[in-house]
């Protein structure tokens, strides 16, 4: 008998139809003879409504009570679930974080998972039961619930598959993981598996379909993990170790992202400590920046770019005022509209040439770039946002992705 743990997200149970028909899918594999261990997200959009309740009683919700308001959306799905199964002829048992055993850092509403007391879920599984955990919340030390932060139900499937050395199935509105977003490049390929380390890259630049941080933690111990559409009628994705197989492709995916800006502070005194104060004083800011460049010294004078978050502008303005009166022949520019697109390939690694590719498409088909950064299995360039259909177009064309 294989063990096997599944998480269904807050879409997949929002009704009490869908909740009755995740049972019937559950029945069906557990007769099959697996099993089963369930993390499930709150209904729907409960998460934001308990959000919502709190801001109406408090401008800023004690976070300790906030976390016990948060966590019981999770509780409502596991308790009807397992309801569900038992009323089809299948034992299950509902447990919170807590009576699941996961113990987190005492942090409240982004707390992390330190450990898992997992005979807890054993001994259940033992007894033959179906094992439904409420995603997303776990208890600390001083026996205070605690959640682990927005979409946390993924990191608490990956962490208890890890404990349980099984595979983890995400179940979710979407088919799986696609090279390029469909909704702006409708022929966009299904992926049949993608490297963590590829996920990673891809779920950093906006490929929202599963927590960066349950990735990395899959990456970590070494858990597979499927991605699919909840009725489990089509194939979805894999995301696991790379093997020789999944090499082959010089790119898997693109991804683009409009959330940035582009900041050019043009005359910078060409002296390393100038360069250092600027970003000194972003790191001080806590802007979080990205892709940074600077043209050669012309008369003594460099131009320095950088792109940052759109809502850090205004603190980016303020720190201008102050640099001005520090380095008086500085001028500045921001453009707004501005997309950073990101092509990601573990093939990379071992061919050549993918960067000139790039080039000969933006070349032919007159995009300008405006910077250019790349690790090893990603390149990104900044380029106008104007030109980002036509980008996406052409590489996933080039590439077939
Ligand atoms: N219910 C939580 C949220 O909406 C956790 C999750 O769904 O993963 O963020
Ligand atoms: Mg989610």
């Amino acid at each position: 008998m294989s063990t096997v743990v599944q998480k269904y997200g807050g879409t997949s149970v929002s009704t009490i139809d869908k909740i009755k028909f995740i049972a019937k899918l559950l029945a069906k594999r557990k007769k099959a003879g697996d099993n089963l261990v369930v993390v499930v997200s709150a209904m729907g959009n409960t998460t934001d409504k308990l959000i919502e309740l709190a801001n109406n009683v408090s401008t800023n919700p004690s976070k300790r009570e906030l976390d016990m308001l948060l966590s019981t959306g999770e509780q409502i799905t596991s308790a009807l679930l397992a309801m569900t199964l038992k009323d089809i002829g299948y034992d299950a048992i509902a447990l919170t974080g807590f009576q699941a055993g996961i113990k987190t850092e005492d942090k409240h509403t982004r707390a992390s998972i330190l450990d898992i007391e997992i005979n807890k879920v054993k001994n259940h599984l033992k007894e033959d039961k179906i094992v439904i955990v409420a995603g997303f919340q776990g208890i600390d030390k001083n026996g205070n619930i605690t959640t682990l932060g927005r979409g946390g139900s993924d990191t608490t499937a990956v962490a208890l598959a890890a404990k349980l050395n099984c595979p983890c199935e995400i179940y979710t509105d979407v088919e799986g993981i696609y090279g390029v977003d469909p909704k702006i490049y409708p022929n966009a390929k299904k992926l049949d598996y993608i490297s963590y380390d590829e996920m990673l890259e891809m779920a950093s630049l906006g490929a929202k379909v599963i927590e960066t941080r349950a990735v990395e933690l899959a990456s970590k111990y070494k858990v597979p993990i499927y991605i699919a559409l909840n009725t489990g009628s089509v194939s979805g994705t894999y995301i696991k170790e790379l093997d020789e197989s999944m090499e082959e492709k010089v790119i898997t995916g693109l991804t683009t992202s409009d959330d940035d800006l582009m900041v050019t502070i043009n005359n910078v005194l060409y002296d390393i400590k100038n360069i250092c104060y600027i970003f000194n004083r972003l790191a001080e800011m806590d802007i979080n920046i990205d892709m940074i460049s600077q043209t050669a010294p012309i008369y003594g004078y460099v131009n320095i770019s950088f792109t940052a978050p759109k809502d850090s502008k205004n603190l980016i303005l303020k720190l201008v005022d102050e640099l001005k009166a520090k380095m008086k022949d500085i001028e500045i520019d921001i453009q707004e509209n501005i997309t950073k697109i990101s092509v990601v390939g573990l093939g990379m690694r071992t061919q050549s040439g993918v960067a000139a590719k790039l080039f000969k498409i933006f070349s032919d088909n007159n995009i300008q770039f405006k910077q250019v950064t790349t690790s090893e299995i990603r390149i990104s360039y900044t380029i106008n946002t104007k030109d980002k259909e036509k980008a996406v177009f052409k590489i996933a064309e080039e590439f077939n992705i």
